[in-house]
């Protein structure tokens, strides 16, 4: 039999945890047999002190070629500095879907059990585009973009989603009261998309009262639209739902590309010291292979991972265990024989 032929795919190993993390879930992902090429590439600072540039014009070739990319965390300084390696990731090849399933692990105490939530983040307007400036000394306008191109796109990938995977359910979460123009513009899109899914009911919460909602019962959602920062938020916190940040994948989807990366930053205060937690990276990878319709190697990682979970021998410390993540990655590779 002919050998099946490799993938091409972008790898960022990322800053902070980033590194290591990957390397975990690249090893785990040649054990599945599928066979990868991986284009790797350094960027934000490091690819600044190496090419001079934050993001090498290589890197951006390369996903462009390959359609597909693997991407670890990559710092964004605070108050200053450069601009988002993410942000201009998904604007340059618009991922204008941020997709994030929020799902609780075997052997995991959370407080709520069988929590299963779809995150449906729009990923290139709002606050992201970065449109900030100063109008006089100590007077700074940020400026909210929302576009009703924009906002149908993503309410048709979530009702879409929702109806080709049986869910029920899905809520614009919106603070509409207050951003009456944009928000106002994100909800009268979603309700004119919602109108060809009588099949799904359509919902509208507000931001606040949505936070609330979901720490006393995420039971009563299903698949959550929300504009760009207030996905970016509500995406933390239902990783807490489940057990935090190292557990929640994510991929960044648009039409001709996709880029496959976990919700969490690049936790520097843990970062060298090979105690990450390598499952967030894990899940999106999982998410990847579906993607590239490797379908049975998606679910042999996802059941190995099932099982190191339901077994509790060999977890990372932001879950209750004592394993470091090379340690982690071992005892997935074992549990896929
Ligand atoms: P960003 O602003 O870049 O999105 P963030 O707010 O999501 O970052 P992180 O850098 O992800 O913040 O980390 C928040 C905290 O969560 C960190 O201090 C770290 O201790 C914990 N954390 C994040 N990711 C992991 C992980 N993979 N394993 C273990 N702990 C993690």
């Amino acid at each position: 039999m002919a050998e099946s032929k490799a993938h091409k795919v972008t790898l960022i190993p990322g800053d902070g945890i980033g590194p290591e993390v990957t390397q975990a879930v690249v090893r785990i992902l040649e054990a599945t047999g599928v066979r990868f090429e991986w284009e790797r590439f350094a960027a934000g600072a490091e690819a600044f002190e190496i090419f001079g540039e934050y993001i090498p014009a290589a890197l951006y070739q390369s996903i462009e070629r390959n359609g597909v990319a693997l991407k670890g965390p990559v710092a964004t300084p605070i108050g200053g500095g450069f601009k988002s390696i993410n942000v201009t990731l998904r604007k340059r090849f618009d991922l204008f879907a941020n997709f994030r399933p929020i799902k609780n692990l075997p052997g995991l105490e959370t407080h709520w059990p069988g929590v299963d939530l779809i995150i449906v983040r729009e990923n290139t307007e709002g606050e992201y585009l970065g449109l900030e400036h100063e109008v006089v000394p100590g007077v700074v306008e940020a400026i909210k973009v929302i576009t009703e191109k924009g906002s149908t796109r993503i309410a048709k990938f979530a009702f879409e989603y929702a109806r080709k995977h049986g869910r029920k359910k899905v809520h614009s979460i919106h603070k509409a009261n207050i951003m009456k123009l944009s928000d106002g513009l994100f909800l009268r899109c979603a309700r004119q998309v919602a109108e060809g899914f009588p099949d799904i009911f359509y919902g509208e919460h507000i931001i606040d009262n949505t936070c609330m909602q979901l720490v006393m019962n995420p039971y009563q959602y299903d698949t959550l639209l929300l504009e760009n920062l207030y996905g970016d938020i509500v995406s933390d916190l239902c990783a807490g739902l489940v057990g935090g940040l190292g557990l929640v994948p994510g991929a960044n989807l648009g039409v001709n590309c996709a880029i496959f990366e976990a919700v969490h930053g690049s936790a520097p205060d843990i970062a060298g010291k090979d105690i990450a937690n390598p499952t967030a990276l894990l899940q999106s990878a999982v998410l990847m292979l579906r993607h590239l319709n490797e379908e049975a190697a998606a679910d042999r990682v996802h059941k190995a991972l099932e099982t190191v979970y339901a077994e509790r021998k060999t977890l990372t410390r932001d879950v209750g265990g004592t394993a470091g993540t090379s340690q982690f990655a071992d005892a997935v590779l074992k549990a896929m024989g």
